[in-house]
């Protein structure tokens, strides 16, 4: 990866795209569509589709047409597995130009966005390929006189509800497994980052799934998102994205079909370090890492700093240091290290929630504004607030900016129940020598992960769910092919 392919990549036109259906590009019924803004530096990069209610229903007869016609949900595991590994070739071969048109399109910096979008991508599709034939059913221990079997079998039609953060990466670990176990699939993409999985839909077909298997509904969550939840034809849900969406989702679900609805929702994570940690200053550049990065649009960041007292104002220091001298700025370049904010809207909401951190008293360290506002692009300055409690507005609800507060704490005890003291149970980590210590903090923290002396980069082997309302189901490893079977029983008198 060089500036000069990237560069090259960046200065290409982008082609309006639309709907993709039953193996084509298709506008919206009603000829709806809705501009792309480039967060690097707010000017116009294309437009996409606004599907509207009837795009949906044609997108979901289309899914459980293929479903039926068995080209896919009754293809030999073999050969699904043949097609998912070609699909994963071909995210590789294309990975630059994929990485690149997802940036473009949100603004993740592209250093990030090789590795996490299109390099994630491509494992999960090969994760999926090798799992999927390696799952067998059952023989249940009945008494001699029957036979009891438990077949898993493809759900039929699957609709996945995915956010504009890291879009190829949380959209393949929906469409991935889902395929794999024989299903049709109803994509939705986030309206502010949808280019990068258009393309993917595409490269599904270009290497052999059959059409009508994965289509794309591109538009506004209110429409296309609203039509797809409460759509009597799709018999499972999977959404990665807010709690409010979230809700908005089990009522589609309750006032439609009763379809299974799998929620992979916000975070509040803390990142507990002890005074016994074993290198303050790595745990200060990981920790600045895992909430800065992306400019702190990720799910699993560590926006709430647990620091022991004894080390607080030296920990402390050693973030600010890392905060300042990190490189934000165009997202396209090699050596920048926190891109965009991903629209103009969202960088309000930081703001907003700067704004009212300093008015409920905390105090801040470092950053705490917009930058860089000659880009025409959404920038904002990695900030960290110290003398946060655990009461206030910052400390308890999800940023999704590159805002950090800090919490001082005395005791273990007390590290567990600030830790634990939100809504959400999505994240954490644990910074100690003391490996007693770590293993009762795994125990002892409600979360769907727990990292111990490091933050992130947990792989496909590892599942992703949150506890208490950061969500319910698995993205990633073999527990997530659960979410795409039903069970059947064949009870058979001999
Ligand atoms: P969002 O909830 O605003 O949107 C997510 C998706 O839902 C988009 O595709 C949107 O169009 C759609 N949507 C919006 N309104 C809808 C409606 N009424 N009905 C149906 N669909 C609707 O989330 P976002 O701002 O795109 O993403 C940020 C959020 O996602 C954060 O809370 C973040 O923590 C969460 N997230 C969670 C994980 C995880 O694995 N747990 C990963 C990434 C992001």
């Amino acid at each position: 990866m060089d500036q000069s392919s990237i560069d090259a990549l960046a200065a290409a036109p982008v082609a309006p795209r639309g709907l993709f259906i039953g193996g084509q590009w298709v506008t919206a019924s009603n000829g709806a569509v809705l501009p792309v803004t480039s967060p690097i530096d707010g000017q116009p990069l294309t437009t996409i589709a606004d599907a509207s209610a009837a795009d949906v229903d044609a997108a979901v007869a289309s899914a459980r047409r293929a479903f039926h016609r068995g080209l896919w949900s009754r293809a030999a595991p073999a050969e699904r597995k043949k097609v998912m590994h070609r699909i994963a070739d071909a995210i590789e071969r294309e990975a630059l130009s994929l990485a690149v048109l997802g940036v473009r399109d949100n603004g993740t910096e592209i250093s990030m966005a090789i590795k996490a979008e299109p390099g994630s991508a491509a494992g999960t599709f090969r994760y999926y390929a090798e799992a999927l034939d390696k799952i067998p059913g059952e023989i249940a221990p009945t008494a001699e006189s029957v036979l009891g079997l438990v077949h898993r079998e493809p759900v039929g039609v699957v609709g996945a509800i995915v956010p504009w953060n890291f879009p190829l990466m949380i959209g393949a670990w929906k469409i991935a497994p889902a395929l794999a176990a024989g299903n049709s699939v109803v994509l939705k993409p986030s309206e502010v980052a949808s280019l990068s999985l258009l393309r993917l839909a595409e490269i599904c077909t270009e290497c052999g799934l059959p059409e009508g298997v994965l289509n794309v509904v591109t538009g506004l969550g209110a429409v296309s998102g609203e039509a797809l939840g409460l759509h009597p034809d799709v018999d499972v849900l999977v959404f990665t994205g807010s709690g409010g969406v979230g809700r908005r989702l089990l009522e589609y679900s309750a006032r439609s079909n009763l379809k299974r609805v799998y929620l992979e929702l916000g975070g509040k994570s803390p990142n507990v370090v002890f005074a016994d940690a074993p290198d303050l200053k790595q745990a200060a550049k990981v920790s600045a890492a895992g909430i800065f990065r992306n400019s702190g649009q990720v799910c699993v960041a560590g926006s709430r700093l647990l620091v022991q007292r004894a080390v607080a104002e030296e920990f402390t220091e050693l973030l600010a240091a890392e905060a300042r001298a990190m490189k934000v700025g165009n997202p396209l370049r090699l050596d920048t290290q926190a891109g965009a904010i991903s629209s103009e809207m969202q960088l309000a909401r930081v703001a907003g929630m700067v704004a009212q951190a300093a008015d409920e008293g905390a105090s801040l360290v470092t950053g705490g504004a917009r930058i860089l506002p000659e880009t025409g692009g959404s920038y904002f300055a990695p900030t960290i607030f110290a003398g946060v409690a655990p009461e206030m507005t910052i400390a308890r609800e999800e940023v999704f900016g590159p805002v950090l507060g800090v919490l001082p704490f005395d005791t273990e005890e007390d590290a567990i129940r600030i830790a634990n003291g939100t809504d959400y149970g999505l994240a954490a980590a644990v910074w100690t020598g003391n490996l007693g210590r770590a293993h009762r903090m795994v125990r002892a923290i409600d979360a769907g992960v727990v990292h111990v002396n490091t933050y992130g980069g947990a792989d496909n082997t590892v599942p992703l769910g949150g506890h208490r309302q950061s969500g319910n189901g698995h993205d990633k490893s073999l527990h997530a092919m659960d979410k795409y079977v039903n069970l059947k029983t064949a009870w058979i008198q001999l």
